[in-house]
C-alpha cells in the first residue's frame, strides 16, 4: 500500500512526510513503546533509503514506509524473553536452565547496580580477588579444602585440564568419552588442553585393572566424566571412585572427577534415581570434582571446581582462570544459591527444587484448572506424565506428574503448540502421542491465569469464565 493513492509521474511526491510518517496508525504506538528520538531516527533513515531506491529505479519500493518504520522498530525489541516454561523439563537447556531463587535475583541485582569489593580488599584497603567471595563457602558446602568457580563447566574441565594436566597423558575409560552437547566433547576438550588422552576399557566396561595398566610414565591424571546425558544399561562395569583414588593416590596420580550437574541433595530422597554427589566424589578422595552452577544446584551459569587446595590454587594461576572468570553478578547470585545449601533452606528456596519436590495435590489442581479453561471441545483433561529433570541429569527418569492434556487442540497439536509460543509471554508445551501437555510443575504459580486465559482463547469451545478460578 502506498501512503498516497493519487498517481503522480514524480515518486518522490508519493514519499510521506516525516511528519505524517509519524503520526500513521502503524507508526505512532511505536513512538510510545521505543521513544520518540528512536523513531524519528528510524523513520528518517526509511525515508533516505526510499529516496535512494527511487534515485536508482525511478519507482518506490512494494511496501508502505510506515511498515517499513514498523519492520525495522522490531529490531529495537530486546530479542531474549522471558517465557513460560509447561515442558516441564526441570532444568531446560534451551529455555536458560535454573531459574533463580529471590535472594539469588536480589544478590545479583545488588552486585550490579554499584560498585562493589570485587576484586578489593576492604581490611587491607588494597587490591583483592574475585575468587575470594566463593572460595570459603564452596568448601562449606562442598566438605572440599578449596573452591573456585568459572564461567561455566565447560570451562571449568578445560582449565582443570590446561593447568594440570597439558603436556602429560590423562586416563579415561572410553565409556566416558562423551559429547555433553553443543559441540563440548571430552576428546575435543582434551586436545585444546594439551593434554594426550588415553582411551582404556571397552564402551560397556571398564576395570580397575586397565586404568593400572595403561599408567606410565607420561601420565599425570585419571579423569571421570559422568555420562550424564544417557545411560549404558546391561552388561556394564564402571570402576567404583574410591578404587580410582585409592590407584591414582598409590602411583601419585591426580584424580579428576567431572560430574556434570553434581547435587548438593540427593535426588532419591524425592523419588527420583541417583545422581552423583558432590560430597561423595570428594570424601572419595577426589583432587578436583567439576560441576555446573546452573544444573541441579540451581543457580545462575558457572562451572565450579572443589578439591585440594594446592589443585585449586594451581588452577586459579593458570591465564585461561582469567579468560573464563566469572562476572560480579554470577559470583554474587552462585554466593546467594550456595547460601541457601548451607543454611539448610534449599528446597523451600531453591526453584528447580521446590519444583522436583512439589506435591502432587497443588499441581492437580492447577493441571484441572487449565483444562477445564479450555474444555471438552478441545478434549482437554486432566492426565499423568513424567516431567523430566534435564540439563543431562537423570536421564530417562522422571517424576510422575498431574498434566493438562489436550487431545484434540484445534488446528492439531503443532499448530496449537505453536499458538502457545505467540502468547505474550509465549508458553511452551510439549506433545506427547498427538496430544498438547502443560505441565504445571515448571510453571511459576504466578503465570497460571496467562496459562489458563491463553487455553481459553485458543480452545473456543472453553469457558473464559472458569479461567482465573
Ligand atoms: C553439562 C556438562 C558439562 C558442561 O557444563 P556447562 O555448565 O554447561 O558448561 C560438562 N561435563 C558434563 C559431564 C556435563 O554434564
Amino acid at each position: 500500500m502506498r501512503e498516497d493513492a493519487t498517481m503522480t509521474t514524480n515518486p518522490y511526491r508519493e514519499l510521506p512526510a516525516i511528519e505524517r510518517l509519524l503520526t500513521h496508525p502503524r507508526v505512532a504506538p511505536l513512538a510510545e513503546r521505543h521513544g520518540h528520538e528512536a523513531i524519528v531516527r528510524v523513520a528518517r533513515e526509511v525515508l533516505d533509503d526510499y529516496r535512494a531506491e527511487i534515485e536508482r529505479s525511478g519507482a518506490l519500493p512494494e511496501q508502505s514506509a510506515a511498515e517499513a518504520v514498523a519492520d525495522r522498530a522490531a529490531s529495537l525489541e530486546p530479542s531474549l524473553r522471558r517465557v513460560v516454561n509447561a515442558s516441564g523439563v526441570i532444568i531446560h537447556t534451551n529455555l536458560g536452565r535454573a531459574p533463580l531463587s529471590d535472594a539469588t535475583i536480589a544478590a545479583m541485582a545488588a552486585a550490579s547496580e554499584g560498585y562493589s569489593n570485587l576484586e578489593f580488599d576492604l581490611d587491607a584497603g588494597e587490591r583483592g580477588s574475585r575468587f575470594s567471595h566463593l572460595a570459603e563457602l564452596l568448601a562449606r558446602v562442598t566438605g572440599a579444602e578449596a573452591g573456585i568457580a568459572v564461567n561455566n563447566n565447560a570451562s571449568a574441565v578445560l582449565l582443570a585440564l590446561s593447568a594440570l594436566c597439558a603436556g602429560g597423558e590423562v586416563v579415561i575409560a572410553r565409556g566416558q568419552l562423551v559429547e555433553i552437547g553443543g559441540g563440548f566433547r571430552i576428546p575435543d576438550v582434551m586436545r585444546q588442553s594439551g593434554a594426550t588422552l588415553v582411551e582404556v576399557g571397552t564402551t560397556n566396561r571398564t576395570y580397575l585393572r586397565d586404568y593400572a595398566e595403561a599408567i606410565s610414565e607420561r601420565t599425570v591424571a585419571l579423569l571421570r566424566v559422568h555420562a550424564s546425558n544417557f545411560r549404558v544399561v546391561g552388561f556394564t562395569e564402571e570402576t567404583p571412585l574410591p578404587s580410582l583414588a585409592s590407584l591414582a593416590r598409590e602411583r601419585g596420580l591426580l584424580l579428576i572427577d567431572d560430574l556434570g550437574s553434581g547435587a548438593l541433595l540427593d535426588p532419591r530422597e524425592y523419588g527420583l534415581g541417583a545422581e552423583p554427589l558432590v560430597r561423595d566424589s570428594v570424601a572419595a578422595g577426589v583432587d578436583v570434582t567439576l560441576f555446573s552452577g546452573d544444573k541441579l544446584i540451581g543457580g545462575p551459569q558457572a562451572g565450579v571446581a572443589v578439591g585440594r587446595e594446592r589443585t585449586i590454587a594451581t588452577m586459579q594461576r593458570h591465564p585461561l582462570a582469567r579468560a573464563v572468570r566469572m562476572d560480579k553478578a554470577s559470583i554474587a547470585g552462585l554466593a546467594a544459591t550456595l547460601g541457601h545449601y548451607a543454611r539448610g533452606e534449599a528446597i523451600e528456596e531453591i526453584p528447580i527444587w521446590r519444583m522436583i519436590a512439589a506435591p502432587a495435590d497443588g499441581l492437580r489442581r492447577r493441571a484441572r484448572r487449565w483444562a477445564r479453561a479450555c474444555g471438552d471441545a478441545a478434549g482437554a483433561s486432566l492426565d499423568t506424565a513424567r516431567s523430566m529433570i534435564g540439563g543431562g541429569s537423570l536421564p530417562g527418569e522422571g517424576l510422575e506428574s498431574p498434566v493438562c492434556a489436550i487431545a484434540a487442540p484445534p488446528g492439531g497439536a503443532d499448530a496449537f503448540a505453536a499458538a502457545l509460543r505467540q502468547a505474550d509471554p509465549p508458553i511452551v508445551a510439549r506433545i506427547e502421542r498427538g496430544a498438547v501437555l502443560l505441565d504445571p510443575r515448571t510453571v511459576e504459580p504466578g503465570d497460571d491465569r496467562h496459562v489458563a486465559a491463553t487455553l481459553a482463547a485458543l480452545c473456543e469451545g472453553g469457558s473464559e469464565a472458569s479461567a482465573g478460578r
